[in-house]
């Protein structure tokens, strides 16, 4: 019988310690030992929860929130029935076309695809939400389906209300990752790294051009109103989708379907839905669940603007309701 002999110094600590400590261990048991310590070595500690903290907070995010909020204030004295249907106009293109449709559908997931002149104006649409650019913005999504509802999720609601609505976007990461780093596939693109490291641009232009043609009124309303309800209704995806609601489907987090959210965010509302079937061009599978962006799609696949549309085969009629 052979028996164990430590090896070289600092290979593994913990088998020389017990090979000393039980010298006539026969040569087999050493694999297992090994793999054992070596599982030990791998095995990832649970990440703490995110937490609001003063000290943590992105001033220059702060700041940007924080004046987009403020001027909503001034809304009703600058008030004007043209104003208002620029913000609205603007809410669809920028939330609908650019963030839902361009960001979220298009870009995330890949549900579909579609010209590159479209697949660019749809993403220098969605800057305009100022929700950052489309690396950093995808980044983050493609990081919260990977850890939903875990301590590792930027944005869950498990870890207060207020953190998974708006906290967490003027908050640094707690982990200090790069979300950049989940969106491998668009930091190839030099459009795409340049639309990101210019985000705020288009939102300014159209700033300066809403002032040039309706004074403050359409200032205000066009980029401070449209940005803010558009912001919510963001946000109402993460925290609200995750809080109240229905499951269609038994997924391992907190995801829910919510008609009032899926009603401010263009179909979005349908989280659970999503989080399901997350290559899914739509998110409204039943026939009560109203989804706009997916009317979007095949709108657009009906004038040969989207091909390849990805839509899973779900048949509710022979599936259990999910708890
Ligand atoms: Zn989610
Ligand atoms: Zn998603």
């Amino acid at each position: 019988m052979t028996l164990y002999r430590p090896g070289p110094p600092g290979q593994n600590p913990q088998i020389p310690a017990l090979s000393l400590l039980h010298p006539s261990l026969p040569q087999f048991i050493v694999p297992l030992m090994e793999a054992h310590a070596k599982e030990k070595e791998t095995v990832k500690p649970i990440a703490p929860a995110p937490v609001f903290r003063f000290d943590e907070i992105k001033w220059t995010h702060m700041t940007a929130v924080g004046i987009l909020h403020i001027g909503c204030l001034f809304a009703p004295f600058f008030f004007s029935w043209s104003a208002v249907i620029v913000a609205a106009v603007l809410y669809w293109v920028v939330g609908g076309l650019g963030v839902t449709l361009g960001y979220h559908r298009l870009l995330t997931h890949r549900s579909f695809e579609t010209h590159p002149v479209i697949r660019y104006a749809l993403t220098i649409f969605a800057t305009m939400a100022y929700q950052g650019g489309p690396i950093q913005w995808v980044g983050n999504h493609r990081m919260h389906h990977k850890h939903s509802d875990t301590n590792e999720d930027p944005h869950s609601p498990k870890h207060g209300f207020a953190w998974g609505h708006m906290l967490w976007v003027v908050t640094k990461d707690h982990l200090r990752r790069d979300a950049k780093v989940f969106a491998k596939d668009l930091k190839r693109e030099p459009g795409m790294v340049f639309i990101n490291k210019y985000f705020y641009m288009p939102q300014v232009i159209l700033g300066v051009i809403l002032f040039l043609i309706g004074g403050w009124s359409w200032a205000i309303w066009g980029i401070a109103v449209r940005t803010v309800v558009a912001y919510h209704g963001t946000w109402l995806v993460n925290s609200a989708s995750h809080t109240w609601g229905y499951r269609n489907f038994e997924t391992n987090e907190g995801s829910t379907n919510n008609w009032w959210v899926a009603m401010v965010s263009w179909g979005e509302g349908w989280h659970n839905n999503h989080h399901a079937h997350q290559r899914s061009a739509r998110h409204g599978m039943r026939w009560f669940e109203f989804d706009v962006t997916w009317l979007t799609i095949r709108f657009m696949k009906m004038v040969g603007l989207a091909r390849k549309v990805y839509v899973p085969d779900v048949d509710f009629n022979s599936r259990p309701p999910a708890k």
